[in-house]
């Protein structure tokens, strides 16, 4: 009995000190990944400062303040101007992905209206939709509640289902319908686009994942857009849904409480932008 008491005695401060190693690891690896983040923040907004500048001042020119310019220096200055909304675009979904991993992402959540927040992202959009003659069109249900959330937050999530469908379709139809069922909003976003296989379709919420046939990657983008989306509706205490056929199109739904769940308190005060 001695022996084995004295065995029990010792495997568990053996497991005591695995598990205080492990603690400290733990608590390590939880300082190095905070590091990462912040690093990631700060970095982001410090390259948006001069990027500002140089789209501030291409504004400037492109809006003929020194002067007309020729036609070939207008040209050029459109694709400084189109790159570096690129870039900041990037740059802004690096910040928001890393901001939300550090938990700093702060929901400023107010009262909104659902159809105004549907109407905006198809008045920024129907440009680009007519562009390629694709039919936009929203199906809004006429006896929305108001909702309860972080209004800027969930246009850019539509912004981007939208505007991805709109980028992946090269002819017929997006559809938008947004309806409310049991204190929950449903809104999908229909396209007739390529569709996604189903091997890819948990996937593309991943960060940086493109679907790699030769159309995604001639698009551009960045493979975050779908992830930051997925983060920031899991934030209002909702889901988005994927379900699509190949040579068809998908259906983007997302699912939303009306009230967000929880004033996510994630992290500490205020965000820094
Ligand atoms: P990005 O659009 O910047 O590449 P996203 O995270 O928004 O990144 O999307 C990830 C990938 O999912 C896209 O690159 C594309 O391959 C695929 N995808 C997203 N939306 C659609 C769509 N409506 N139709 C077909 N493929 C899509």
């Amino acid at each position: 009995y001695t022996s084995l008491e004295q065995t029990v005695e010792e495997r568990t401060r053996d497991l005591a000190r695995s598990m205080r190693a492990l603690e400290e690891r733990g608590r390590e690896l939880s300082i190095a990944n905070e590091h990462k983040s912040q690093f990631f923040a700060n970095m982001s907004h410090e390259l948006r400062t001069p990027l500002n500048a140089v789209l501030g001042y291409a504004e400037l020119l492109a809006d003929g303040l020194y002067g007309e310019l020729p036609p070939k220096a207008v040209e050029v200055l459109e694709r400084v101007q189109a790159n570096g909304r690129h870039l900041l675009g990037l740059i802004n979904d690096v910040l928001d992905l890393s901001k939300i991993e550090a938990g700093q992402l702060v929901l400023a959540c107010d009262t909104y209206a659902l159809r105004a927040v549907i109407e905006q992202v198809v008045a920024s959009t129907e440009s680009l939709a007519r562009a390629k003659g694709l039919a936009l069109t929203a199906e809004i249900a006429d006896d929305l509640p108001l909702g309860h959330g972080d209004e800027r937050r969930l246009t850019q999530v539509f912004l981007n289902i939208v505007g991805n469908a709109i980028k992946f379709t090269e002819q017929g139809a997006v559809v938008i319908r947004a309806g409310a069922v049991d204190g929950t909003f449903v809104v999908t976003v229909q396209d007739t686009g390529p569709g996604i296989a189903p091997e890819d379709r948990a996937r593309v919420f991943e960060e940086f994942h493109q679907v790699d046939n030769s159309t995604t990657r001639q698009k551009g983008g960045t493979g975050l857009g779908l992830a930051i989306a997925r983060r920031l509706v899991a934030l209002h205490g909702g889901d988005i849904r994927l379900s699509s056929e190949l040579g068809a199109g998908s259906i983007f739904t997302v699912v939303l409480p009306v009230h967000a769940a929880a004033p996510a308190t994630a992290g500490s005060g205020q965000e820094a932008d």
